[in-house]
């Protein structure tokens, strides 16, 4: 028994003495060793130990701050400018019903059984066509469905690394990815966010450690909101191909710019096939409708879609279909302008409110898209620290470790400017610098 569990003779025997230490089992000489009339190993009430039983994270993963943050119970009377989340009074619904009203009885009930992991096959098309019209020369059958941008970077990392493997990752980067790099094992080299893309330390890191991949968010960065110039792009993946680096370039803001377009996505520029590019519907539409796409080399399509039929056989049809009837017919183009128009009032709010009220406390970059505003404290006060105050004045964000790779004291913060209405960022705003006022009086 010993040799088929793999354990010692002695390890075997402590385990024995244990049990009967623990008035589990009973031992009777020259018969064997019993498990106990009364002994909770037979009760129906053995509960088994569940966190005993999964295996071990290859690193340990950092607590995920956002998360607390979002499942933190918080009366509605908080003004939480933490979750990265589109408005919801925004959500197209109406459009929505409409669509519903008028097709759905209409469509062949077929579309809505199980169809083939990449996706249902008129959103392919509609997406690929998409992309093509944003600059990126792609096919229905180089286009994956997926279920948002979160599975698209898990599916891609689980085909793509292994434990011990390097990647590259600008920092501060999306949680959520440094998450599945961790959670996968992967070894991860940083590339400082200084206002420019650092070709010199990229290429070390690719001579010396040949990693796998570089994760980059090229257009509206989660949390910093910097954008890489075009001749970056073009650096990097001249760069890339020199060394056969793979990009993996994660692409949810770029459609929410609120002045000049952004270049165009480093994948738009590619002709070696060394970019995985990935986009969501979940911060220009709503989270809620959990759908995606990606575009690839085929043979990656091919592999994503047999990991992907692991994990969920294929995204929600009616997600998809609804989708492809709202892109079809033109809705899209209309919600962007309207999104960003709006989003663009709300950030203009978040700058000057935030310069009238905090202009001692903290300095900022002028993001020219997205979500976020990323604030440096100017004192030395953490953003820990910042973040106990500013919840007892009713005001949330999320501090800017979340991040980074490696957890420390630092003092930098995001505030997410679209979810919440002008008059709401302003209070906002206030309630931060009463936070910070209790800090300076204590
Ligand atoms: N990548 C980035 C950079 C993000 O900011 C987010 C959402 N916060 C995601 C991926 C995940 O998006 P989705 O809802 O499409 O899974």
């Amino acid at each position: 028994l010993c040799k088929f569990f793999g354990v010692s003779r002695t390890t075997a025997i402590n385990a024995y003495r244990w049990l009967e230490q623990e008035e589990l089992v009973a031992t009777k000489v020259g018969s064997g060793t019993y498990v106990k009339e009364n002994s909770p190993l037979h009760s129906e009430t053995f509960q088994i130990p569940w966190s005993q039983l999964f295996i071990p994270y290859p690193q340990t993963p950092m607590t995920s701050i956002l998360k607390e943050l979002v499942s933190t119970p918080y009366a509605s009377e908080i003004i939480s400018l933490a979750t990265g989340m589109p408005d919801p009074s925004f959500y197209p619904l109406d459009i929505f019903n409409s669509l519903f009203k008028k097709y759905l009885c209409a469509t062949n009930p077929a579309d809505f059984g199980y169809i083939p992991t990449e996706g249902y096959q008129p959103l392919r098309e509609t997406v690929a066509s998409m992309l093509s019209q944003q600059g990126i020369d792609t096919t229905p059958d180089r286009t994956l469905i997926i279920s948002g941008s979160q599975q698209g970077l898990y599916l891609t990392s689980k085909v793509l690394l292994e434990r011990g493997d390097y990647v590259i990752v600008q920092s501060p980067t999306y949680i959520g990815a440094i998450q599945i790099f961790q959670a996968i094992g992967a070894r991860m080299l940083i590339l400082p966010e200084d206002n420019s893309l650092n070709l010199d330390i990229l290429e070390d890191y690719l001579i010396r450690y040949r990693p796998k991949l570089f994760y980059i968010i090229s257009t509206y960065n989660n949390p910093t909101g910097q954008v890489l110039t075009e001749q970056e792009r073009r650096d990097l993946l001249r760069l890339a191909m020199r060394h056969r680096l793979v990009i993996m370039e994660d692409d949810p803001y770029s459609q929410l710019y609120y002045g000049e377009k952004p270049p165009l996505a480093l994948k738009s520029l590619d002709n070696s096939e060394s970019v995985i590019y990935m986009s969501t519907f979940s911060k220009t539409i709503t989270p809620g409708l959990r759908t995606g796409y990606l575009t690839g080399h085929p043979a990656l399509i091919n592999r994503l879609a047999l990991e992907k039929q692991y994990v969920d056989l294929h995204s929600n049809n009616f997600s998809q279909w609804l989708l492809n009837l709202y892109l079809k017919q033109g809705y899209y183009e209309e919600h962007l302008k309207f999104t960003r128009r709006e989003y663009k009032k709300r950030r203009d709010v978040l700058v000057k409110t935030v310069r009238r009220y905090l202009d001692k406390e903290i300095s900022f970059d002028v993001p020219d898209g997205g979500f976020y505003l990323w604030c440096k404290i100017k004192k030395p006060i953490t953003s820990a620290r910042l973040l106990q105050e500013a919840i007892k004045c009713g005001v949330f964000f999320v501090p800017g470790q979340a991040f980074y790779t490696v957890p420390s004291e630092e003092s930098e913060f995001r505030l997410c400017f679209v979810t919440h209405p002008e008059p709401v960022l302003v209070e906002g705003v206030k309630r931060l610098s009463k936070a910070f006022e209790l800090i300076h009086k204590n």
